[in-house]
């Protein structure tokens, strides 16, 4: 296998951990039950730091001190363009602190530090700065209704924002879902994933210093079972927003319906297509496939991962794919030029192999990989199948690693449909020279997102969210504020009565 060996003895990361316990008003506090839990470096499998574990008691506590923060304090009250400036000195501090913020996110990750910094961290900057920027331009409008009356609707903040995100970008995710809440003047109680726990305390920490008052943002790290659960069915939450499996989506819908209907946004798991037409530049087609399915060891929502290809050009994509996954430099996450860190932990690293054992046993033909790579940690071999056919398990389940399924197809009507019979509806991408098909199909396609010619471009004004099961509702963007507002209308007698 000709990937860089895995280096087994770990760089040391350049950064310290000094935020481990809750982010409740303000201080950084120990959960109710005074329990920990590991957290764990996904190069080694071994512990980085014991973070205090919160539950329900400490949803309670963190969705009070919101509530109060929300209903009397000054954040909500204070003006747009004030909001704005906070909401810009933190992205200053988070400059300030990029190269910890990003080590950090390597550590409890394992994704390239060199994607953190440069590519990550910028965009989590550029997010704030795009909700800054929103911050003072939210308001309502004048409604010419039929009548004496003067009508006006009001964009008020909704409240208290519950927000529930993901292991494979924490910080990314931390900006989706903050930055609309608070431009919008809302208060939030934050539950991170129980792999990834430690950069949002670091951030919260500099939202702080940049004068964010107390309870504004509220930070719990815990389970999802517990403090998941506690946060999706709170009585006094009062907008719900998710990133994570389809199967929790449903989840947290009902626990959402079952308590106080608080709506909720979902961002679910994808399937997604990304075609290769006969036109295409193969060189250039097998470089953005690669990428579009490798990013982030393969851990994205709307990776491409079901990779169609036309006949006439199946063949030398085949290679060129083939090539490129085994040239893939797989290794420390901390090293230069290192592309693929290992999954984030055992249960992730087991369903991986469990579908490339699916793979074999439905009989695609494994081109390259298939297996872990070195001895410690959660490496994986960069995987290729080829004939992969439509009923395969790994044609139809998000598998969320760094395995590529390549598909045939004869022509456009048919890779439509065939891309279309899917569950999900997340993402597509489509690699054409043809500005005829590239319209026919970004018609066509059932997906929030169509990357013609590109894939993963994800900045800050454009909006993202999925069809059918991949979720409801939209991220980022001018739609992402929809999410965070009640609209009121406001009607008044042109005369007194
Ligand atoms: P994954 O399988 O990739 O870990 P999940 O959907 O389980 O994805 O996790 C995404 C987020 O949802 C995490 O923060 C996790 O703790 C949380 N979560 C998991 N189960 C529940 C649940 N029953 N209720 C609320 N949140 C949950």
């Amino acid at each position: 296998f000709s990937t860089a060996a895995v280096i087994e003895e770990p760089i040391t990361p350049p950064v310290q951990i000094n935020c481990t316990q809750l982010l409740i008003n303000g201080q950084f506090v120990d959960s109710a039950s005074g329990k920990t839990f590991p957290t764990l470096d996904p190069r080694t499998g071994e512990v980085i730091a014991h973070v205090a574990e919160g539950d329900a008691e400490d949803i309670n506590r963190a969705v009070s001190a919101a509530r109060k923060a929300f209903d009397e304090g000054p954040w909500p009250r204070m003006t747009a363009y004030d909001r704005a400036r906070i909401l810009l000195r933190f992205a200053d501090l988070v400059e300030k602190h990029s190269d910890e913020l990003a080590a950090l996110e390597t550590w409890n990750n394992g994704k390239p530090y060199e994607q953190a910094a440069k590519s990550e961290l910028p965009l989590f900057i550029r997010l704030f700065h795009y909700y800054a920027g929103w911050a003072d331009k939210i308001h309502g409008l004048t409604v010419p209704a039929d009548g004496p009356y003067h009508v006006q609707t009001l964009h008020e903040p909704i409240g208290v924002a519950g927000q529930i995100i993901p292991w494979n970008f924490p910080l990314v995710m931390f900006a989706w879902k903050v930055g609309p809440a608070l431009a919008c003047g809302n208060t939030i109680v934050l539950k991170t994933a129980e792999q990834t726990p430690l950069t949002a305390l670091y951030v919260a920490k500099l939202f702080h210093e940049a004068g964010l008052p107390p309870g504004v943002l509220n930070i719990v790290s815990g389970f999802g079972p517990t403090a998941g659960a506690a946060l999706a069915s709170h009585m006094d939450v009062d907008k719900l927003a998710f990133t994570g499996s389809t199967d929790t989506g449903k989840i947290v819908l009902e626990l959402a319906a079952r308590s106080n209907l608080k709506p909720v946004t979902l961002e679910l798991g994808g399937k997604s297509p990304f075609i290769v037409c006969e036109d295409a530049d193969v060189d250039k087609a097998a470089e953005l496939a690669h990428f579009a399915l490798f990013f982030n060891q393969g851990q994205c929502c709307c990776a491409g991962s079901r990779t169609f290809v036309h006949e006439r050009v199946y063949d030398e994509f085949l290679e060129k794919a083939k090539a490129r996954a085994m040239r893939r430099v797989v290794g420390d996450p901390f090293k230069k030029g290192v592309e693929q860190g290992p999954q984030i932990d055992s249960e992730q690293f087991e369903k991986v192999l469990s579908y490339i054992k699916y793979g074999i046993e439905s009989n695609a033909k494994l081109e390259c990989g298939g297996g872990r790579l070195g001895s410690k940690g959660f490496y994986i071999q960069p995987t290729v199948f080829s004939n992969v056919q439509d009923d395969m398990l790994i044609a139809k389940d998000e598998i969320f690693g760094p395995v590529q399924s390549i598909l045939k197809f004869k022509d456009l009507d048919e890779v439509i449909k065939r891309a279309n019979a899917t569950r999900y509806g997340l993402a597509a991408g489509v690699f054409t020279k043809n500005i005829n098909t590239a319209n026919t199909m970004s018609r066509a396609l059932r997906a929030g997102t169509v990357w013609i010619n590109c894939f993963d471009v994800f900045d800050a004004a454009i909006p993202f969210g999925g069809y059918k099961m991949s979720g409801i509702g939209r991220e980022k963007g001018i739609y992402s504020l929809h999410n965070y507002l009640q609209v009121k209308a406001v009607i008044t007698p042109l005369k007194n009565p």
